[in-house]
């Protein structure tokens, strides 16, 4: 039912793809740097040149003063063109950062529903803000200074070989062993990245654990093992970077130390060449000093290959979003034909799994248009999973969901949108005014409007009654206002969206009755003339639903009103007699 969506491609390879209309402003910064580094090398000629003169003997002021200026201006010329470069990089990288973020918020909405509910909210942030900062390094950095930084060694060893081959080679000489020592740096990388990751996770977990369960924790005294749980988590990550770094520090303290040594060839080389007569000594003045000018760029090029494999893995875990399953749907701008003006459900051998776990083993099940269907079912039975199949959430694995007759995959997610609303026990309010949480529901309607709605449902006195009344900010998800509250906006946001179709997650419980009436309010003020779907956990309150669908194990195994249940289903005469057993008990206790 899902269309595959996987682009293959080494993670350097996709981040190319993505910077693809940048690659223009990315050459353009590549030059600036090459012309810069030029700069930055010139004062090694400069200086090799003035060292030559003075064992000439040679006295003119004129001349050192010239050279003097000319390595002056080549270093400005290098600091010009290095700031003009990593200006043009900057602003190629955040260009594409920005473009990568719009790829990942793009995929989300069309990824099942389910994936983003099912993903802790901490991941997608951490890959939209995090992550995707994490390629600003590589790409505004590496792409211009690494490119140069490389090209620079090329262009002296070049002229190191037009002055003398030997002592070019002998230039060369700790390179290799400086070479192999940050190979053996970078053994394992992947193992040991790999293990920073997965305890930094590891405490991002138990973080987000320990400040959002911080109420239970308190309320049950469980302070100490919860904190116990992240700071062993914080100590297990901190040791996962130690322990690399001492890995890492030996090797490329070996490394700092042999690659730059390049006198060490090229001197007692040079010297015997020279005594030897073959080599004037001015040459090996200035291919000594040049010889200097070979590592410094070298090493910083080399700097990021630790970057760029970090920012393979970022590009892996950000591939791991935009390669998920798609959602079969319509497309938003395609003229599809109208849904009868209030649709029914169908589903017919649907089959649904989490992972390999299958939960729906074969359900088939039609409401009628603008009737009342209540699923009742012991918990886990998989009432909120066909509730959420029917609203488009997920896809089934077999089987099919129809609206008005139309399989859900025919429609656009849009017009999906706009015939069912799903009002659930989580229902998210944004950190925006009741008046603004509510007109999501419809971004055009007027404050009247907006009102109006909450009137039809009861909720007026409600809104009015809070500091602000409608301006009152309801906090992150909603967390200023009481569950039942939540629910209540949540119900006027869905009258004034005004689908035909309501799936309601009834809230398993309210902490007072009064507010549980008033959602009941609310509820059947919103039904009216409309196809309801509600999950119903309270029994009392669907006694009087068209249609009582009994769902146990996946599958549907009775269905009927009320009183046809009660003759016939064993289960639902029980559930029904245990739920009103604790009512009443419940009513005497008052
Ligand atoms: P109900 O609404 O009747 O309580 P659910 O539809 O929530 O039942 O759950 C049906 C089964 O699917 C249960 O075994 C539950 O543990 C499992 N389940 C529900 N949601 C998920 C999920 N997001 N990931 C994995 N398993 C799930």
């Amino acid at each position: 039912m899902e269309t595959p969506s996987r682009e293959g491609g080494s993670p350097l390879a996709r981040l190319y793809e993505w910077s693809r209309p940048y690659h223009g402003l990315y050459l353009l910064s590549v030059l600036l740097a090459v012309v810069g580094v030029a700069g930055s090398v010139l004062p090694y000629v400069a200086a090799g040149n003035m060292v030559v003169a003075v064992l000439q003997g040679r006295r003119e002021l004129g001349l050192y003063v010239g050279w003097c200026a000319f390595a002056a201006a080549s270093y400005g010329c290098y600091v010009l063109f290095h700031y003009a470069s990593t200006s043009v990089s900057h602003l190629a990288t955040f260009r594409t950062i920005s473009a990568v973020r719009r790829l990942v918020a793009t995929k989300l909405a069309r990824v099942p529903m389910g994936y983003v509910l099912d993903t802790p909210s901490g991941t997608l942030k951490n890959i939209l803000v995090e992550k995707a900062d994490g390629i600003e390094t590589v790409l505004a950095h590496a792409v211009p200074e690494m490119t140069s930084n490389l090209l620079v060694p090329v262009v002296v060893v070049a002229y190191l070989f037009s002055l003398d081959w030997r002592l070019a080679l002998v230039s060369l000489a700790t390179l290799p062993v400086g070479a192999l020592a940050l190979g053996q740096m970078m053994r394992d990388y992947e193992s040991w990245y790999g293990r920073t990751v997965r305890t930094g996770n590891e405490m991002s977990s138990a973080a987000v654990e320990y400040v959002n369960g911080i109420q239970v924790i308190k309320a049950f005294g469980r302070s100490a093992s919860s904190y116990e749980k992240f700071s062993t988590a914080a100590r297990n990550h901190a040791r996962s970077y130690i322990d690399w770094m001492a890995h890492c520090q030996v090797w490329s303290d070996l490394a700092l130390a042999i690659m730059p040594a390049t006198l060490v060839g090229v001197l007692p080389v040079g010297c015997m060449l020279v005594s030897a007569g073959q080599l004037a000594p001015e040459t090996l003045v200035l291919a000594a000093t040049l010889s200097l000018g070979i590592f410094p760029p070298l090493y910083a090029a080399l700097s990021f290959f630790d970057s760029l494999a970090q920012v393979g893995t970022i590009v892996g875990q950000i591939s791991g979003v935009l390669d998920e399953r798609e959602q079969r749907r319509a497309d938003d701008g395609a003229v599809l034909p109208a849904l009868e003006d209030v649709p029914g459900i169908e589903l017919s051998g649907v089959r649904f799994s989490y992972g390999d776990v299958e939960v729906l083993h074969g359900v088939d099940l039609s409401v009628m248009p603008g009737s009342v269907c209540a699923l009742v079912g012991p918990s886990g039975s998989g009432k909120s999973t066909l509730a959420r199949l029917m609203a488009g959430y997920w896809d089934p694995d077999a089987g099919t969901v129809s609206l008005g007759g139309r399989n859900l995959t025919s429609l656009s997610a849009r017009q999906l949108a706009d015939e069912v609303a799903y009002v659930s026990q989580e229902c998210y309010l944004f950190n925006d005014s009741i008046m603004e949480n509510i007109r999501m529901g419809r971004p055009d309607a007027t404050d009247a409007e907006v009102m109006e709605a909450a009137r039809l449902c009861g909720c007026h006195e409600f809104i009015m009654a809070l500091d602000h009344g409608y301006q009152t900010v309801v906090g992150d998800a909603g967390g200023h206002l009481s569950g039942g509250e939540r629910q209540r906006v949540a119900i006027v946001r869905a009258m004034l969206h005004d689908s035909p179709v309501i799936i309601l997650d009834e809230a398993t419980a309210y902490t007072d009755p009064e507010s549980e009436a008033q959602v009941e309010a609310a509820v059947s003020r919103l039904i009216r003339g409309r196809t309801l779907v509600v999950i119903a956990h309270r029994l009392s309150t669907i006694t009087t639903a068209d249609r009582i669908v009994v769902v146990d194990g996946g599958l549907v195994r009775a269905s009927g009103t009320h009183e046809e249940l009660m003759e016939e289903c064993a289960l639902y005469r029980r559930m029904y007699l245990t739920h009103r057993g604790a009512r009443d008990e419940a009513q005497e206790g008052e």
